[in-house]
């Protein structure tokens, strides 16, 4: 887990142990040759780490003769639209999203303001050389900074064509927002301001030292529960320290779950522009409960935000995402976006004359199950062969790893990408019925392999 972690979507590690400057800078200057020696954007989210990886990064685009345009502290997709509005030939994303304060990463942006597709991440990776070839005084790069990227940002939500600012800024919602201390406290408040609601911060200093666990799982928002109860908000929004997930908290206070995020969203955009909805393997049920009310199709991809996104791309997807609360609104970009799922969620609440609590009993409810098995790489090998003898007489979709439907359940079999372990995902429509079918699944795999 120490080792520093090389993928399509760039380099991940500890700082100053696996991920150290030096290698953040070659990285970086390989990036650089790799975009033709042009304009990169380098936005970061609020590590303490942050500061010097950016001026690793910085020396080493620079050094290989890159302009640099430094965003400062904004969002991952704040950085992404910034790559598309500058004209810049690519970007970096410096952020772990939700990993513990001690994780950085340096994310790859292509010059479309999306994620490197993983083909030519892969072309980028087999190219990259220990040693760049750097360039001399006459050619080396400049470095300016930009503050307006935020600006941009918002600015192209509020102009989101079927979002009715009257009618949400005239419902004056009171809403909580809990940034968790990262990159989204500079920017939540001020969009929801925009859209004339009441806003209370949790969390809104980006220091870097994240008030809670950053993943904005349910076990994890137990003080914006409580923040909600307390002051009578209409609704709770947690992002990650990247502000590309939303979780949502109900006017009761209780958190709604994640995968009703992207839900929300797709009822709010289907009504004003019908098409398919692109979502990954693993994310809920929900999508295709809500693609036959609109007569439309769910398509799934891999896990994985650049996956959906190219999906959606292909297909001019008007909605979609993924279940973890990332919103992909390509009427914004083609990247998980929670200040666009933010915006979209509340014009969905504005249209309603019931409270957000209603509008989810309102909705099917299914169960997610998860549990994982630890194994050497050569057992994950021969679990993974197991799987596909697994699931007799039920749909199986190998994009990535097994996935098995059946009526009103499936199981996903994946793994992991960052560590030894395959993931086992169950969804039903019973807790109960989700919990058995992952432990038989467990079983089965493991049966007969020492
Ligand atoms: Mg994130």
């Amino acid at each position: 887990m120490n080792d520093l972690m090389v993928s399509v979507s760039g380099i991940r590690g500890i700082y100053g142990v696996s991920l150290t400057a030096a290698r953040a800078l070659t990285f970086a200057a390989n990036f650089g040759i790799f975009c033709k020696r042009e304009k990169i954007v380098v936005g970061r989210d609020s590590r303490t780490t942050g500061p010097a990886l950016l001026q690793a990064v910085t020396s080493g685009l620079m050094s290989v003769g890159c302009d640099v345009i430094d965003l400062g502290i904004v969002p991952t997709p704040t950085t992404l639209l910034a790559v598309k509005n500058l004209n810049a030939a690519g970007g970096l994303c410096l952020t772990a999203s939700h990993n513990p304060p001690e994780w950085n990463a340096l994310k790859l942006i292509g010059a479309n303001g999306m994620f490197l597709f993983p083909e030519v991440a892969e072309e980028f990776i087999s190219e990259m050389r220990r040693e760049p070839v750097w360039s001399d005084w006459r050619h080396i790069g400049y470095l300016t900074s930009d503050n307006t990227a935020v600006q941009t940002h918002i600015d192209k939500i509020l102009s989101l064509p079927y979002l009715d600012l009257e009618a949400i800024r005239k419902r004056n919602f009171k809403v909580v927002i809990d940034s968790v201390n990262g990159a989204g406290g500079l920017i939540s408040p001020i969009l929801l301001k925009k859209l004339g609601c009441e806003v209370i911060e949790l969390n809104s200093e980006p220091t870097g030292i994240f008030s809670h666990p950053a993943e904005p799982l349910n076990q994890n928002l137990t003080a914006l529960e409580e923040a909600v109860k307390k002051s009578g908000a209409d609704i709770g929004f947690a992002t990650d320290p990247d502000v590309d997930r939303l979780s949502i908290v109900s006017e009761k206070g209780n958190c709604i779950g994640e995968e009703y995020t992207v839900v929300l969203a797709e009822l709010f955009v289907l009504p004003k522009q019908k098409g398919d909805i692109v979502v990954n393997l693993s994310s809920s049920m929900l999508s295709d409960y809500i693609a036959a009310q609109f007569g439309v199709q769910v398509h799934r991809t891999k896990v994985g935000e650049i996956n959906v996104g190219k999906k959606m791309l292909e297909i001019q997807s008007p909605i979609g995402g993924e279940g973890n609360g990332g919103v992909i609104c390509p009427a914004v970009n083609y990247a998980r976006d929670a200040l666009t799922g933010m915006a979209l969620v509340l014009g969905f609440l504005a249209e309603q004359k019931v409270p957000l609590s209603e509008i989810v009993n309102s909705l099917p409810h299914y169960y997610t199950y998860k549990d994982k098995i630890s194994s050497s790489p050569d057992r994950i090998e021969a679990i993974m062969q197991k799987a596909s003898t697994c699931f007799d007489g039920l749909q199986l979709d190998t994009q990535d790893g097994i996935k098995a439907s059946g009526d009103n359940f499936w199981v996903h079999i994946r793994k992991s990408g960052t560590e030894p372990v395959i993931r086992i995902y169950v969804e039903s429509d019973d807790y109960d019925k989700s919990k058995k079918l992952c432990r038989e699944t467990i079983g089965k795999l493991t049966s007969d392999l020492s």
